[in-house]
């Protein structure tokens, strides 16, 4: 579906905001605001959560099967190209338009393993291909592999990525982008993942943070992001127990939190751990369930650069010169 786009123009040449645009308001169909392709619009919502409602907004994207113009600033592969050229080998071209990207390195970033050659050096084949992880580039490679996540996060699901960026892990083994990247609707996907050991690579989780807390019980090496929960599910085994699941990131160094805060939208990669909690009484009497089991997926931060910022959404070229409230009195059809 590409990446989301905050306008669009119509037929006429109208500019559109996603959030405020209603059907029929532009003689559609609505174009892309660089490229002829049209696209479609997914109005704002709010989201129901554990213990508030979150807005989500809205955008313009693809429809199914469609594409932007080759060199269009929406289009994915261009800004997969753009990454994997500063990437130290992170990422490589395959064929036209499609790339690799190497789990197995970024794993070993986060591993630790600076240092310690390994078999060769380092140096590996796979399919064919040698490759060298440099330890002194570990750094850079958690680097690029965040611009990738922050240019999922720009799109509408993982299809798009799918499409352009394959995800290699040991033995050249693919992995899905539905089994590495985990948006808040599918955390309980990723703890799936991670607690039946279906996964050994890391991955990448999306959110919003709920809180920011230093030095908990007074320890100045104890700090935690967490992000707000998902409504409660029902247990499948105990419909009176309700799951509950949180996401953790914990950090020794308080600093790498700064700039970070309530409600910012972050992405985090790493190796995630989980736990489960023994159902407890519910704190409300009277609810919908009588019991309620936490569970938690956490993550030790090893390097700064595992957690980043979504950007918000790119804004096109010029704005309309046209007032959209008039607009919106002309004709809604
Ligand atoms: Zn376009």
């Amino acid at each position: 579906m590409g990446i989301k786009m905050s306008q669009a123009r119509d037929q006429n040449g109208h500019f559109w905001d996603a959030e405020t645009y209603q059907k029929g308001l532009g003689a559609e169909p609505l174009l892309c605001m660089h490229c002829e392709t049209s696209v479609a619009h997914n109005p704002p919502y709010t989201r129901e959560m554990y213990d508030k409602s979150v807005f989500v907004p809205g955008y313009f994207r693809l429809r199914p099967k469609g594409a932007h113009a080759a060199h269009c600033d929406y289009g994915v592969d261009e800004e997969i190209e753009k990454i994997a050229k500063s990437s130290e080998d992170l990422i490589e071209s395959i064929q036209h338009d499609r790339y690799r990207l190497r789990l197995v390195m970024i794993q070993e970033s986060l591993a630790g393993n600076a240092g310690k050659p390994r078999q060769g050096d380092g140096e590996r084949r796979q399919g064919g291909r040698t490759y060298t992880s440099n330890p002194a580039l570990l750094s850079a490679y958690v680097n690029s592999a965040n611009r990738v996540l922050k240019l999922r996060a720009l799109c509408a699901s993982n299809e798009e990525m799918e499409q352009h960026l394959e995800l290699v892990f040991e033995g050249n083994t693919t992995v899905s982008w539905d089994q590495f990247y985990f948006e808040q609707e599918r955390h309980r996907h990723a703890y799936h993942a991670v607690s039946q050991n279906t996964v050994a690579h890391p991955i990448a989780i999306q959110g919003r943070i709920k809180s920011v807390r230093y030095a908990v019980k007074d320890k100045p090496s104890s700090n935690v992001i967490n992000l707000v929960m998902n409504k409660l599910q029902v247990d499948p085994n105990d419909p009176s127990n309700g799951i509950g699941l949180e996401v953790s990131i914990w950090s020794n160094q308080p600093e790498w939190f700064k700039g970070f805060k309530q409600d910012d939208e972050v992405v985090v990669l790493g190796i995630w751990r989980h736990s489960v909690s023994e159902p407890r009484p519910a704190p409300m009497q009277g609810g919908r369930y009588e019991t309620l089991t936490n569970r938690r997926l956490s993550l030790t931060l090893v390097l700064k650069a595992q957690i980043s910022r979504v950007e918000p959404l790119k804004v096109a070229g010029k704005r309309a010169n046209v007032d959209p409230s008039t607009l919106k009195q002309r004709d809604p059809r």
